[in-house]
């Protein structure tokens, strides 16, 4: 284990002090230029376990010196090379998976079930599909047949910026982070402010592994300081963003008019569709899944539960039968299956959507409160699983991003009265469908206005595949090779006979 991780993880667990956290640049742990913090608080317990760096366009400034020297050698380097140290990265990961899975967890409110079993191995994985992405990588010639061949070269971009959002901290980042890497970038990486704890745990992993130092920066600090100030920064070529469609808009803005390469993976409002030819015990137990791991705070998360109408009855029964059965509890607790939310200013933002959803009309099922729960989460930020009936399929709970363990189901009757109403949202992610027609469930898959459609499944990735949304869920593509691409400029080259 690396003892700097056991450090961190040990004051803030055992010895309950408060740790500060760096900036990482240039491959050393570096105080932001005004020396401001902002408190980084254990949501489950209410606690201050963090100072996190307030950083400002002067850090990016700095990041970015280090960054470009960097460059003029990372960007030379072996593809053999990148994988060799990503796969040492993924390793160093796996190693310290415990520790980094508790700070997960304490940062973020997620269990540490989830945590262990879901957010860390798959950062991990990130490193590993990607150190081996990169040494299958390929591209195309094309031959002007007796006259010329054009071939095209696939080079890395130069610096790139990476920011992610709180709900998968150390997942999403390093999905990010770990194509950018092996196509021979530098990158500015910027976590959220509300979890950056793993971020820092992930310097410290990078450096045993021997990333070369300016290879990899991170700064931590507020989006509309540090994170615009990386968005505006001329030397930053291009911006791999997840997180709530009003950012991406504002990052769009800014970046597109500099002529940025731009991936913007947004907010979702996915349908889950029930068909009563369904697999009904494989359809309630995912739907459970689907509805409430990690509080709901998925983007990939089936909010609206639409059921057809012969079944519907059974399906509400069941389902709410299985939600009270359910336990929220301490995130560190091993027979936790909720934990608490990010903060306790998204609860507010969740709790005044279910206050919407009365005013609308929505009978409350099951949950519809804050839970207390007993020391040390006394104040902490939990909801009870919330499952909500009888509202129109158009109304603002059924139509905006709640982002949280908050569900809705509604009746329907056939294939396009459900397709309208899955698809009259602004979003466009993912989808569930559940049915053992194989030509119903291919009609439905053509139709759905959505990047990713899971037919009797959910949430089952292949790293390999295209992964985004559509609408006002993205712009482009992550995974396989549609992140190498991204992470790459294409320039052909054209040599005469
Ligand atoms: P957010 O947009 O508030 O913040 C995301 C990141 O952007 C954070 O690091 C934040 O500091 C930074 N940021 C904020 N303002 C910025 C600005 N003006 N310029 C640059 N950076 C800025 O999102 P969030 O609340 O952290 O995350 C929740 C949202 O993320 C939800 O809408 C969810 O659906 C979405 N999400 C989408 C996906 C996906 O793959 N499509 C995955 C996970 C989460």
């Amino acid at each position: 284990m690396n003892q700097y991780i056991q450090t961190i993880v040990g004051d803030i667990l055992v010895r309950h002090q408060m740790v500060n956290l760096y900036n990482y640049i240039g491959g050393h742990n570096i105080t932001n230029e005004n020396g401001t913090f902002i408190d980084g608080i254990n949501p489950a317990t209410g606690k201050k376990i963090l100072n996190i760096p307030r950083s400002n366009s002067n850090d990016v400034l700095v990041a970015v010196i280090a960054a470009e020297k960097a460059y003029q050698t990372w960007s030379q380097t072996s593809n053999e090379f990148r994988h060799d140290i990503l796969m040492k990265i993924a390793d160093l990961i796996v190693k310290n998976q415990t520790l980094f899975a508790l700070a997960e967890s304490v940062d973020s409110g997620k269990t540490v079930k989830a945590a262990t079993e879901i957010d860390i191995p798959r950062a991990a994985a990130n490193f590993k599909f990607f150190a081996t992405a990169i040494m299958n990588f390929s591209s195309e010639s094309h031959e002007m047949q007796g006259e010329a061949i054009n071939y095209t070269l696939r080079q890395p971009i130069g610096i790139v910026g990476c920011i992610a959002p709180w709900n998968l901290p150390l997942y999403l980042l390093t999905w990010k982070i770990a194509p950018a890497l092996a196509a021979g970038n530098c990158v500015i990486a910027k976590p959220s402010e509300i979890t950056p704890l793993t971020a820092q745990l992930l310097s410290l992993v990078c450096k045993e592994a021997g990333l070369p130092n300016g290879v990899l920066n991170i700064l931590h600090g507020y989006g509309h300081e540090v994170g615009e100030a990386i968005v505006k920064h001329p030397k930053i070529k291009a911006i791999s963003f997840t997180g709530s469609t009003a950012t991406g808009a504002n990052i769009a803005r800014i970046a597109a008019p500099m002529f940025k390469k731009l991936s913007l993976e947004l907010g979702g409002k996915n349908p889950n569709i029930i068909f009563a030819d369904c697999n009904y015990e494989k359809a309630l137990e995912t739907s459970i899944q689907s509805s409430f791991s990690n509080q709901g705070q998925i983007c990939l998360c089936g909010s609206r539960i639409f059921v057809q109408r012969a079944m519907y009855e059974r399906f509400k029964y069941d389902f709410v039968d299985k939600v009270h059965r359910l336990i929220v509890g301490d995130p560190l607790a091993t027979d936790s299956i909720l934990g608490a939310l990010v903060s306790k200013e998204h609860a507010q933002k969740v709790m005044s959507y279910i206050e919407l959803a009365k005013e609308e009309g929505g009978k409350i099922l099951c949950g519809g409160t804050m839970l207390k729960l007993p020391a040390p989460c006394e104040n902490g930020s939990f909801i009870a699983p919330t499952v909500i009936t009888d509202l129109p399929y158009n109304c603002r709970t059924n139509q905006e991003e709640i982002f949280g363990p908050v569900v809705t189901i509604t009746p329907f009757d056939t294939e396009e009265e459900v397709l309208d109403m899955a698809n009259s949202v602004e979003y466009g992610l993912a989808a569930s469908v559940w049915t053992e027609n194989i030509g119903r469930a291919n009609r439905m898959a053509t139709k759905l206005q959505c990047g990713l459609v899971w037919i009797n499944c959910w949430m089952l990735r292949d790293l390999r595949t295209p992964f985004g949304g559509t609408k006002s869920s993205g712009v482009g593509r992550e995974g396989g090779v549609e992140a190498l691409r991204f992470f790459t400029e294409a320039k052909n080259v054209t040599v005469k006979y």
